[in-house]
């Protein structure tokens, strides 16, 4: 399986603003001034190791991972990073050739659909596009957000063929070897976590979620959800402090994140959906702070634990 990571942010698209693009510029100008930027080869080199040993650039697009196995496509969540996808998977088809993308949707929150209308794939007659949901009336509200007042393009006028399949709460599909579940997350308005599983391999998106009680007895339907995920890309959108002030808001931390992966036995655990007021460097202090907590409370622990950024990919 490879899991590719388009769009990570919560809540709102967040590009950097002038201030972190500057302190970047800065930056890199202090660590390239002792260096040889003499030709381009040279320039380059240094811009790679610069990259290399900043913390990450995170990527200011909401919500959307693409997971490819067994020959088939899968997406989860339409934020805006799925505009960049859209124009990778255009970028590596001939113009003429049948596509089938299947998409599973943990809610409909703007930020995990507001990428749709802008995905240049569902465009084209010869594509066929599988929407997977657990909400009752997804064709509806994805027509309500190109209503003509919002969009100028109406979801019945984007050329590709739409199926829409409904999901039961709990349950499983058979796409091929796949088995895909899904499990109820506490948010508002609901959202929904999915596991695909392949042979002994096993990936998961659980997005959009409180855990408000860890304790195993309370926490049991999600670590049982996650057992023994190779991956589980996780809701870490607040501090722990934030996290105790905005209680019912429907978010997580990466505290919550590390105490339900090392209960379920998950390998790596990709810090997910981040919070738009926090800019890079904040993200990589908290990734720190997650890994302290870990060696400190699970010291015997091999939980690997990342912050996931637009253009990681993981092969699992
Ligand atoms: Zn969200
Ligand atoms: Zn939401």
């Amino acid at each position: 399986m490879l899991v590719r990571f388009w769009g990570v942010r919560g809540s709102i698209p967040s590009p950097p603003d002038e201030v972190q693009i500057k302190e970047q510029m800065l930056s890199l100008l202090e660590y390239a001034s002792v260096k040889d930027i003499s030709d381009t080869y040279n320039r380059e080199q240094v811009l790679q190791d610069f990259l290399a040993r900043r913390p990450v650039l995170v990527g200011g697009n909401t919500s959307c991972v693409e997971l490819r196995t067994d020959g088939k496509i899968i997406i989860f969540d339409m934020g805006t990073g799925m505009r960049n996808l859209g124009r990778f998977l255009l970028n590596e088809t001939a113009p003429d050739s049948l596509a089938e993308y299947h998409i599973f949707l943990s809610h409909t929150h703007w930020d995990h659909i507001q990428g749709f209308p802008f995905f240049l794939p569902a465009y084209l007659p010869q594509n066929r596009i599988c929407f997977y949901s657990a909400h009752p009336d997804l064709r509806s509200r994805l027509e309500l957000q190109q209503d003509p007042v919002f969009f100028p393009v109406k979801l019945e006028n984007m050329a590709s063929r739409m199926e829409f399949i409904q999901m039961e709460a709990d349950c499983h599909i058979e796409l091929g070897s796949l088995l895909i579940e899904n499990r109820e997350l506490y948010h508002p308005g609901k959202s929904f976590a999915y596991s695909v599983k392949k042979g002994n391999k096993k990936f998961v998106f659980a997005t959009d979620s409180e855990y408000k009680d860890t304790t195993s007895s309370a926490a049991g339907k999600y670590v049982s959800f996650f057992r023994d995920a190779d991956l589980l890309v996780f809701d870490a959108q607040y501090t722990f402090s934030e996290g105790i002030r905005k209680e019912d808001w429907g978010h997580s931390t990466s505290v919550a994140g590390v105490d339900l992966a090392v209960e379920a036995g998950v390998k790596r655990l990709a810090l997910f959906h981040h919070e738009p007021e926090n800019d890079d460097l904040k993200l990589n202090s908290m990734l720190t702070q997650a890994l302290r907590y870990r060696r400190i409370n699970y010291p015997d622990s091999g939980l690997e634990i990342l912050l996931s950024y637009e253009g990681l990919e993981i092969e699992i």
